[in-house]
This record gives C-alpha cells, sequence and structure tokens, in this order.
C-alpha cells in the first residue's frame, strides 16, 4: 500500500541578503540566441567555464522561439555554393540532418538557406549546451552590472526565483539589443531616424502544399490587395516548408520600439496584423490555404534595435567592395535585407562570386577590454547590419567572440594576438567546402 502523503510544513520568512546565487567563470555569454549559443559552445570546446544566461525561460532566442524557419547566409551564391561557416555549424547541421529537418532550398540562381524545424533545432541547443557542461541560467534578466577600469567585473540578474550574480574574466554580449553594455554605461548606437521594422511570424498548419502559390503571385497579390484587409506591408511570403505540410508566414511588419510600454503594445498588434495576414491568404489563395488554421506565433520577431560603438563601424559600402579585412573573422553573400520601411524592404542580391566579411573590430566595444559582442548587435550600419545579422554569420560572430576572449585570458580583448585569433577563425574566412558533389547536388538541394 502507498505511503500516506506528506502534509508537514515549514514556515519561512526572506532573509536580508535577497542574492539567492553567486556563481563564477571564465566567459558569461549574455543571451542564447544562436550567436550566444555559438559563442558557448565554442568556449566550452576550448575548455572554459561558461554560464549562458537568458531572459527567456527557454534557450534558442529568436532562431527557436522567434521561429525564424530558415538559416540565411551559410552558403556562398550560385548554383554550387560552398559552405562559409564550419565548426559549430558543422555540428548543427549533422544534427538536423540526421533528423531529416535540415532542408536545402535554393531560390532562383543564388542564395541556398536551410529550413529547418525549430522544435528539432530547440533539441539541438539543449542537448548541446547540457553536453557541453555549460551553465545555462534561464529566465533572468539582467538588472546591474559593476564595472572597474573598463571591464566589467560581476553582472546580477533577477530571476522569477530570486538574484543571481555572477563574475567572469569575459562577457559575451550576444543579447541582440547590446543589452550588456548598454547596461554597462558604454556608448551604443541607435538608427538615427528611420527604425527598423520587426516581423511577427506564424506557422499555419492544415495547407495543401500542391496548391501553393508562387512567390511572385503572393508578392503581386499583396501590392494590389493589402490595403483592404488593412495590411501594413505590401510585400512578404506565406512559404509551405517542404514535406511538412505547414507554411510558416512572414508577411507583417511591426516596430519595435525600446520602451517597455510601446514595445508590449506593439507586440500585440503584430499579432493582430498576422491574423489580418492569415485571412488575406485565406481568402486570396483558397486551394491551397483555405483550410489554414494558425498552428502557433512566434514570439515578436525584432531585427534591430541598438547595437554597439565597436572599434570598426562596418558600413554598405564595404560589404558591396566585399573587403577583405585583416582581422576578418566570418563571411556571407546574403543580399542587404533593410526592412526601413511601412510597406516593404531594401533587396539588394550580389553576383555569384561574391563575398563580405564581418571584422573582429566590429565585435569589439571601443571603450571596454574584457566584452565582445557578437549576432545581430555589432558595429555596422542599418544596411550593412542587415545583411551580417541572418544566422550564418551569427554562428561564425560566437565562434569568434569564444575564441578572442578565450585569447584575451584575463587581459584584453584589444590586445590580443592577431595572427593566433587568423588561424583560429581561417576556416570561417577562407575554406571553401562543397557540402554535395556534382551527383548529389540535385538530390540534396532543391531549387525554388
Ligand atoms: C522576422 C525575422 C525573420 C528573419 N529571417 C531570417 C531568416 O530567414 N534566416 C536567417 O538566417 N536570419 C533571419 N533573421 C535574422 C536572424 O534571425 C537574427 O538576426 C538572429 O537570429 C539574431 O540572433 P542573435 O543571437 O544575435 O539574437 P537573438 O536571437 O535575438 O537572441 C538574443 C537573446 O538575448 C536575450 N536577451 C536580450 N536582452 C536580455 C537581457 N537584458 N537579459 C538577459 N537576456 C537578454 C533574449 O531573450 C534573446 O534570447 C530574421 C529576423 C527576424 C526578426
Amino acid at each position: 500500500m502507498a505511503d500516506s502523503p506528506s502534509t508537514e510544513t515549514v514556515v519561512l520568512r526572506r532573509g536580508k541578503d535577497d542574492v539567492t546565487r553567486r556563481l563564477k567563470a571564465d566567459i558569461c555569454v549574455v543571451g542564447a540566441g544562436i550567436a550566444g549559443v555559438s559563442a558557448a559552445l565554442q568556449a566550452a570546446k576550448l575548455g572554459r567555464r561558461v554560464i549562458l544566461v537568458d531572459s527567456q525561460p527557454a534557450l534558442g532566442g529568436q532562431a527557436v522561439n522567434s521561429i525564424i524557419a530558415t538559416f540565411c547566409g551559410l552558403f556562398s551564391n550560385g548554383t554550387h555554393g560552398y559552405q562559409f561557416t564550419y565548426g559549430i555549424a558543422d555540428d548543427l547541421l549533422a544534427f538536423l540532418e540526421r533528423h531529416e529537418q535540415a532542408i536545402y532550398y535554393r531560390h532562383g540562381p543564388r542564395t541556398t538557406v536551410v529550413y529547418y524545424d525549430e522544435v528539432t533545432l530547440g533539441r539541438w541547443v539543449e542537448q548541446s549546451i547540457l553536453a557541453a557542461g555549460i551553465t545555462p541560467v534561464l529566465g533572468a534578466m539582467l538588472q546591474s552590472t559593476q564595472v572597474e577600469g573598463g571591464r566589467i567585473v560581476s553582472t546580477d540578474f533577477m530571476t522569477r526565483y530570486g538574484r543571481v550574480t555572477i563574475e567572469a574574466d569575459g562577457y559575451i554580449d550576444a543579447s541582440g539589443d547590446a543589452a550588456l553594455l548598454w547596461q554597462a554605461g558604454f556608448a551604443c548606437r541607435e538608427p538615427a531616424r528611420q527604425r527598423v521594422f520587426g516581423t511577427q511570424m506564424v506557422v499555419l498548419e492544415n495547407i495543401d502544399e500542391s496548391a501553393q502559390p508562387t512567390r511572385e503571385e503572393i508578392g503581386a497579390r499583396m501590392k494590389e490587395r493589402a490595403e483592404s484587409y488593412g495590411l501594413l506591408r505590401r510585400e512578404g511570403l506565406g512559404f509551405t516548408i517542404p514535406g511538412r505540410g505547414i507554411a510558416a508566414m512572414n508577411m507583417t511588419h511591426v516596430e519595435t520600439p525600446l520602451d517597455p510600454v510601446e514595445a508590449s503594445a506593439k507586440a500585440l498588434e503584430g499579432k493582430e496584423q498576422a491574423a489580418r495576414a492569415v485571412e488575406f491568404l485565406k481568402a486570396e489563395f483558397p486551394a491551397c490555404f483555405g483550410g489554414a488554421r494558425v498552428r502557433s506565433f512566434g514570439l515578436p520577431g525584432i531585427r534591430q534595435t541598438r547595437w554597439i560603438v565597436g572599434r570598426h563601424h562596418l558600413t554598405v559600402e564595404e560589404i558591396r567592395q566585399g573587403k577583405k579585412f585583416d582581422d576578418a573573422i566570418g563571411r556571407t553573400a546574403w543580399p542587404i535585407e533593410l526592412h526601413d520601411h511601412g510597406d516593404g524592404h531594401h533587396w539588394i542580391v550580389f553576383d555569384e562570386d561574391h563575398v563580405h566579411y564581418i571584422p573582429l573590430g566590429s565585435l569589439v566595444p571601443q571603450e571596454c577590454e574584457n566584452v565582445v559582442a557578437a549576432g545581430r548587435c555589432i558595429d555596422a550600419d542599418s544596411a550593412a547590419l542587415s545583411s551580417v545579422r541572418v544566422m550564418g554569420p551569427c554562428i561564425a560572430m560566437g565562434m569568434a567572440a569564444a575564441h578572442a576572449l578565450d585569447l584575451a585570458g584575463s587581459g584584453s580583448v584589444h590586445q590580443i594576438d592577431m595572427a593566433d585569433m587568423r588561424a583560429r577563425v581561417v576556416d570561417n574566412v577562407e575554406r571553401q567546402h562543397y557540402r554535395w558533389d556534382e551527383k548529389e547536388l540535385a538530390s540534396k538541394v532543391t531549387a525554388a
């Protein structure tokens, strides 16, 4: 017979010192999106004690929780694109391939992307972080920082279970909003005029994949009819994820202000816009979307808000020229994709042999000795950032940030040995590995 349930209780009162936990690490990564996860995994591979913190109660940032749905910028342009980023990216692609959730798709003659399932990606992140011995601290919002002599020496986070204080030799700001450097009082940038729009992503189920309209058809109909559905954006996509009977929809443009009250209001407005976009698809393309239901809304998709003042401000001109920096740490050929007006976005595609590079100088804050940024808050003008913030280069940036802090140890990231640094990131800057040979290409990469 089962024991009787325990009914004893203890009565407690909170003590004066409300610090729940004090933790120490070599490297503390703030932000567990694709850039932060990549940084944490790389730092752990280098033998560092790593803590990975995120304000969400889940890992994966936008890649998982905003349902971005495709990895872009991982392959060079052209029908036979080679891979740009290796290491962590190889681990990730191998996992998705093992679970049959890496769908390689080439759009037109140029850009090859990887469709993924966000649940599988989430599992890769969770399993990899645990296997690497990284300490995750989730649901933890950055609250304050202590700065001494240009170094962040400790950080405080508030969680639902109390405060966590983390001391580390080095920090990676992978928060997307430069939250760490901003909080610490270092200079940051915001757009002088036009802000960059975000998007509320939606996953639709019960669609008929065989009746999928082309991108051009959806685009043309949006131009013509979007206004009558109350849609701000006049272009956008409802694209099926091949073989899964679902579609991802990115037909909204939503402001993403840094004011907390406005940000909350805009996030809800984004869902209203998305619901109207679903009505548009159902009514205008009933063969494919007539029976569509919303399966999930992603968390608000935020492209660009606030970012660091680095040693180097990457410009769109440098990107157009494909300038190869001495301190290059990653590369891509993804188009300029600047969502700076409500009804559309700039989309400037590069030639087949074009490559552009990201310098370490854009990851290293001018005024701070022991922080490296990675992901969508590095230093670049808005047009340049719109290309290099896609997830392929975000992985390369995370890896580079970990290497830079590993080389710096308890010293300054401004004084690392650049020959060592170059040797560590050489694959992500120089290697040209073709993932598929000539025979495999047709069966492995679907051409749209
Ligand atoms: C709608 C949309 C569609 C896109 N489409 C594509 C695409 O198809 N393919 C592609 O490759 N890229 C795409 N991008 C770009 C790409 O998804 C992002 O730039 C990339 O995911 C950014 O990764 P990140 O790690 O820098 O930041 P994020 O994923 O934003 O991660 C930052 C993390 O930091 C945490 N954080 C923030 N502030 C704090 C704080 N104060 N305290 C603690 N934690 C904090 C957040 O919770 C978050 O988890 C898209 C972006 C958007 C918005």
